[in-house]
């Protein structure tokens, strides 16, 4: 086996005293697409959270990256070694331009400061790929933004940040068909060029039918029950998620 990217074992994860997730084993190879699916509430998003290294949520156990022991560090330590989360309800922030945001984010994964008018061209050129429209790069943080802007431009980051793995939650939730084609595609990029691994939540085959797809994960009541290869996802779609809910119970 590839040495793992991300490898999570035992994780125990609690929000205000309440255990949402129980012993999580979870191996993520360099540049594997895993897929997360589960029933509303399972604990998905706690998961995605629990891995970025966000203070709400205390965590037991292991998870290395990289090798590393990284279950007590802060999130903006775990962005700059190189993990990255779309959350499922992206921020607005007024006074602070989508441009400026994403250069200074830029800056701080690779230590390097960017040249704005370097930065800029190269983020135009993603924005393009994506449709977005060139003004959003000057507009506060967000603001304003469709949910569909606001998950191409959480995709966006990901193309310029570059992550050694990027946890996408529900990027795909409240897109019309064309968003969907836009935000899969830069995916796609992000897997084929940037050769990046991917933790990708979701319910739907859509955004995934581009994407090669390495394991399927499910999760119930806040436990991984199963797991499979690319041809879970549609068997998911087709089936339901009661099986697995059995399994869970048995
Ligand atoms: P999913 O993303 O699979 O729909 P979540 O991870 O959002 O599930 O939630 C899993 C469970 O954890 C739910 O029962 C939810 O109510 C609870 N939960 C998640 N975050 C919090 C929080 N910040 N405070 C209290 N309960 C939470
Ligand atoms: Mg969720």
């Amino acid at each position: 086996m590839a040495e793992a990217l991300l490898q999570a074992e035992h994780l125990n994860v609690s929000v205000e005293d309440k255990q949402i997730l129980f012993d999580i084993g979870l191996n993520i190879a360099p540049g594997e697409t895993h897929v997360l699916m589960g029933p509303n509430g399972a604990g998905k998003s706690t998961l995605g959270y629990a891995l970025m290294g966000s203070p709400r949520y205390k965590t037991t156990g292991s998870l290395l990256f990289k090798g590393e022991e990284i279950v007590g560090l802060p999130a903006d330590q775990r962005a700059k070694k190189g993990m990255f989360l779309s959350f499922q309800e992206p921020l607005e922030v007024p006074g602070l331009s989508l441009e400026s945001f994403l250069r200074s984010a830029v800056s701080e994964r690779t230590g390097v400061k960017v040249r704005p008018w370097e930065f800029r061209k190269q983020m135009r050129k993603v924005m393009e790929l994506l449709e977005i429209s060139p003004e959003k790069a000057e507009r506060g943080l967000n603001v304003g933004f469709s949910g569909g802007e606001k998950k191409k431009a959480e995709i966006l980051q990901m193309l310029l940040f570059r992550p050694d793995l990027a946890i996408l939650d529900e990027t795909d939730s409240g897109l019309d068909v064309d968003a969907v084609r836009l935000v899969a595609e830069g995916i796609r990029t992000y897997q084929q060029e940037a050769g990046g691994a991917l933790l990708i939540i979701t319910h739907s085959t859509r955004i995934l039918d581009p994407l090669r797809i390495d394991r399927t994960h499910i999760m119930v009541d806040g436990s991984l029950v199963y797991e499979g290869d690319a041809s879970l996802v549609a068997k998911v779609n087709e089936s339901g998620y009661d099986e697995f809910i059995a399994m869970k119970k048995a």
